[in-house]
């Protein structure tokens, strides 16, 4: 047998455990203090009662002969899908049943397309990226350059005409930026790879969180899209399934010929047996008038966070990107360095965040703070922030 030598290449993925090793060493240190992590990147609200009254129901009907189910369509249920669909229809975005895939989780799609693509493709991400992208282009071997984002770019980088790629990640709102595109940037992309014959993965895990009516949602706001991108979306972040797991992905008919969307029903179909009946009913209430009330209502205590965090860094001066659009604040650090500035909060106000140089980089210098705390936990740590910096 021989090994995969593409995972010898890649880094050790050390940034989550770095930051705990040294959150641990300091509270081991200090066991007084009280620490408060502000670098969550997990949901902690609880599901919303429509899911699980939904969750509930489904298990009785499959407790039953009469109504029970076994292997369900590999595309995910219809019930399913008509509620995606009309959730896209609602900003004009129309699908047919048979472009939307149900899954288990963005991740899964996001890296199970890769099946449908030659390992000679050129990769395009942005830098900085979130990690899955990267990692399993080199676990294939595929070659991967990058776009950069920075302070004049506000994080939102735009396509370089010189520079030519087969396959583009985008991530908007993005983890961990929290920057979002508005429809000129997505354009912009949108055509460059047309011009190329490229397509886009777009990742739209966080377009719940959006509050400015002018940003889109979906990359199909976009006029020709729908001949270049496939968009992937998530339960976990706006409906707290991140432990439930659901998601879905678009794959176009007008894009390749309507080649990439049959390989995909084909790999599915093969490596994979549909998303659990009960989740995808947990999903489906999620989409009704009362689920929509509650997730809203959960997106909106975190966004309460968000806007917190955001303010009291406009009063301390500090540059930063994110939290208007998106659970995540991107800011400059004071003093430069991101590790430094981890130090720094950890010991001068017991706070945890998540440094900038883990997402590539360009993160070096920049720093990620979530709003997945609670209210109060997050005014205590910015009233501390607010001392520090002061
Ligand atoms: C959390 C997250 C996802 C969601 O992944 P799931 O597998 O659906 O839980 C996808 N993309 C990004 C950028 C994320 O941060």
């Amino acid at each position: 047998m021989k090994l995969n030598k593409n995972y010898s290449m890649l880094k050790e993925n050390y940034l989550f455990a770095e930051v705990a090793n040294r959150a641990k060493k300091f509270a081991e240190e200090n066991p007084t203090a009280e620490i408060i992590k502000l670098g969550i990147g997990d949901v902690t609200l609880p599901i919303c009662k429509a899911a699980v009254e939904a969750g509930k129901a489904a298990s009785e009907e499959m407790g039953k002969a009469e109504t029970f189910r076994g292997y369900g369509p590999y595309e995910g249920y219809e019930f399913l899908r008509e509620k995606i669909a009309a959730y896209y229809a609602r900003r004009g975005v129309k699908l047919d049943l048979n472009e939307i895939f149900v899954s288990e989780g963005a991740k899964n799609d996001v890296t199970g397309i890769l099946d449908l693509f030659a390992v000679d493709n050129i990769v395009l991400a942005p830098d900085p990226v979130y990690p899955v992208y990267v990692d399993s282009n080199i676990m294939d071997g595929r070659k991967i350059i990058f776009a950069n984002g920075n302070e004049q770019n506000g994080f939102l980088p735009l396509p370089d005409k010189k520079v030519k790629a087969d396959i583009i990640y985008l991530c908007s709102p993005n983890n961990p930026t929290g920057a979002a595109y508005d429809k000129a940037g997505l354009k912009a992309w949108v055509d460059y790879a047309n011009s190329l014959g490229a397509v886009i993965l777009f990742d739209a895990a966080y377009e719940f969180f959006i509050s400015d009516d002018r940003l889109p949602h979906s990359i199909y706001e976009i006029d020709g899209a729908k001949e270049c991108a496939v968009e992937i979306c998530s339960f976990s972040k706006t409906a707290g399934f991140t432990g439930v797991r659901l998601g879905y992905m678009i794959i176009p008919r007008r894009l390749a010929g309507g080649a990439l969307n049959s390989m995909w029903l084909r790999r599915q179909s093969t490596k994979y047996n549909g998303a659990s009946y009960i989740v995808q009913r947990m999903g489906e209430a999620v989409f009704c008038e009362e689920g929509m009330k509650q997730i809203k209502a959960g997106v909106a205590a975190y966004m309460k966070n968000a806007a917190l965090m955001s303010d009291t860094l406009t009063k301390l001066g500090i540059w930063h990107t994110g939290g208007v659009n998106s659970p995540y604040i991107w800011l400059k650090c004071p003093g430069g360095d991101s590790w430094a500035f981890f130090d720094r909060l950890l010991s001068g106000a017991g706070i945890v965040g998540t440094p900038g140089a883990g997402f590539g980089k360009m993160g070096e210098g920049y720093f990620r703070l979530t709003a997945f705390n609670t209210f109060e936990n997050t005014s205590k740590a910015m009233s501390r922030l607010e001392k520090l910096l002061k």
